[in-house]
């Protein structure tokens, strides 16, 4: 199955493509998982490009539906992620709805205190960042991959790099937060390397 599956990937052989997101810091994380594969990455917003609702159920979903909308409004191939915190016992909460805890302020302490107010009394801290990739062209073909990085949610929130829910997340076999991690270190681990890593592996496996 899986043999198949990577014989059925559509390998990207283009120059550009747009990171079809409005986020600095996942911009920033993918143009440097590119780098050694693309030319030019442009950032969605430098391309004027509008931000469609996320209104998909799954991770998978709302990747595939921003990476559509970028490449239809750009004729460019594009990437997109989906990704987000979900908190086991809060029945995976944020999840989908990460970037929607911190309102259209983008508020993430007001979003990570939220977590720890609802994880008041609770010892299982155990979550998980999830990111789902998608790859469109603009004929229509589509690729999509998931990884998760696991591990546990802290209070008070530690460290400045990063962003989002970073700093109140320990990956497992780590003392420190993603927001205290030196971003190489981040990049080692997260979710949205091991996702990348996927990628790579169905549409640049000629470049590794
Ligand atoms: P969306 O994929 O645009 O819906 O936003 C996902 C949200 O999940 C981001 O705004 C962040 O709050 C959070 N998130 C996703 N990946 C990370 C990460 O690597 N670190 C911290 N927060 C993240």
């Amino acid at each position: 199955m899986a043999i198949i599956d990577q014989i059925a990937s559509r390998r990207f052989y283009g120059r550009e493509l747009v990171i079809a997101s409005h986020n600095s810091g996942k911009v920033r994380e993918v143009r440097e998982l590119l780098r050694p594969f693309v030319v030019k990455a442009h950032a969605a917003k430098d391309l004027n490009l509008q931000e469609p609702d996320e209104t998909g159920s799954t991770f998978a979903a709302n990747a595939e539906l921003k990476a559509r909308a970028a490449t239809n409004g750009s004729g460019l191939p594009a990437l997109a992620d989906d990704s987000g915190l979900e908190v086991f016992s809060l029945a995976r909460a944020p999840g989908i709805y990460s970037a929607r805890w911190a309102g259209g302020a983008k508020d993430f302490d007001s979003a990570m205190r939220r977590v720890e107010k609802q994880l008041e009394g609770i010892t299982d801290r155990r979550a998980a960042f999830v990111c789902a990739l998608s790859l469109a062209w603009p004929d229509g073909h589509v690729e999509t991959v998931e990884a998760v990085a696991k591990g546990n949610v802290v209070w008070p929130p530690r460290g400045k790099a990063g962003f989002g829910y970073d700093p109140i997340f320990v990956p497992n076999g780590y003392n420190t937060t993603f927001g205290e991690m030196e971003p190489k270190i981040k990049h080692r681990i997260s979710h949205r390397t091991k996702a990348f890593n996927k990628l790579v592996l169905s549409c640049f496996p000629s470049r590794i």
